[in-house]
C-alpha cells in the first residue's frame, strides 16, 4: 500500500501572530513556521501503517515556497520515504491545492492519501473533501482511528452522538482529527537521514494547473478583547449579580 501524506507549511502553533497594518492578512515576516499540526497527526499514523506492515511507501506533498522543502525535510526525519514539493508562491486556496493533489494522485496512484483535517491558518477545512470529490473516491473526515484490513480500510469518526464508523474500499481519502495519535519527535539519526531522502520539485505549470486565486480577501481583523474576568465566590453571589449588576434575571 501506498501512502500520500499532503503536508502544509503554517505559522508555528505556538506563535502568537499579528494582524498586518493594513489588514491585507497575517505578518509573516520572520515569523516561525512548522508543519501543519494534523498534518503531522496523519504523517504520523501513515509512518505507523508502514511500520505495522500495511504500507510500504509514504510520499510527502507540499504545494507552498521553497522554504517548505524544511517542512518536507522534517517529515523524512519523521518517516516519510520520499517527498515531492510542488512550489507556489503568494496565498493557494483549497480548491487549487485540491487540483494540485489530484494530479499528483494521478502520478502516484497511492491506496490512501491521509491528510489534515485542516489547515491551521485558513481554517478552511475544504481540500481533502474536494480532493476525495475530483479523484471521485471515497472519503473519511475526521478520523480519530483507522484500521487497514486488506482492499478496506475503517474509520472511526467522533460525532456530536458518539463515534461513528466508516467502512470504506481503497483508494480512499481520509482526513485525520486531533485523536487519532501523538506524533513522535524525530531523533537526530533519522534528521541525518533524511537530508539523503529524495526530494522531488515540481512547478504547478508542468502540472497544468492555474494557481491564480479565485477569492479576495477584503479584510483581516484581531478578534475583539475579551471583557475583564471576574471570579464569584458563591452561586449566591453569582445570582445576585445576575440580577443587580447584569440584570438578565
Ligand atoms: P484546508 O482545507 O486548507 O484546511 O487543509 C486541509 C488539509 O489539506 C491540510 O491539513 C493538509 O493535509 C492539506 N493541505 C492544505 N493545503 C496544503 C498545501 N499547501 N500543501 C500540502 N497540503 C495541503
Amino acid at each position: 500500500m501506498k501512502i500520500v501524506v499532503p503536508i502544509k507549511r503554517v505559522v508555528d502553533p505556538n506563535v502568537k501572530i499579528r494582524v498586518k497594518p493594513d489588514g491585507s492578512g497575517v505578518d509573516l515576516a520572520s515569523v516561525k513556521m512548522a508543519m501543519n499540526p494534523f498534518d503531522e497527526i496523519a504523517l504520523e499514523e501513515a509512518v505507523r501503517l508502514k511500520e505495522a506492515g500495511k504500507a510500504d511507501e509514504v510520499v510527502a506533498v507540499s504545494i507552498g515556497p521553497q522554504q517548505a522543502q524544511e517542512t518536507l525535510r522534517a517529515a523524512l526525519a519523521i518517516g516519510a520515504d520520499r517527498a515531492i514539493l510542488v512550489r507556489c508562491e503568494g496565498r493557494i486556496e483549497p480548491l487549487t491545492v485540491a487540483k494540485l493533489l489530484r494530479i499528483i494522485a494521478e502520478r502516484e496512484a497511492p491506496d490512501l492519501v491521509l491528510a489534515g483535517k485542516q489547515a491551521i491558518d485558513d481554517d478552511s477545512n475544504q481540500t481533502g473533501q474536494m480532493l476525495a470529490g475530483l479523484l471521485g473516491w471515497p472519503q473519511a473526515t475526521f478520523a480519530s482511528a483507522i484500521v487497514v484490513d486488506g482492499s478496506n480500510v475503517e474509520v472511526t469518526r467522533e460525532v456530536d452522538q458518539g463515534l461513528m464508523t466508516l467502512s470504506l474500499t481503497l483508494p480512499a481519502v481520509i482526513t485525520a482529527d486531533l485523536r487519532l495519535n501523538e506524533p513522535r519527535y524525530a531523533s537526530l539519526p533519522s534528521i541525518m537521514k533524511a537530508k539523503k531522502k529524495p526530494l522531488e520539485e515540481l512547478s504547478p505549470e508542468e502540472l497544468g494547473i492555474d494557481v491564480a486565486p479565485r477569492l479576495e480577501v477584503l479584510e483581516v481583523s484581531e478578534p475583539a478583547a475579551r471583557k475583564a474576568v471576574r471570579m464569584v465566590s458563591s452561586v449566591d453571589e453569582l445570582l445576585l449579580k445576575l440580577k443587580e449588576e447584569a440584570r438578565v434575571l
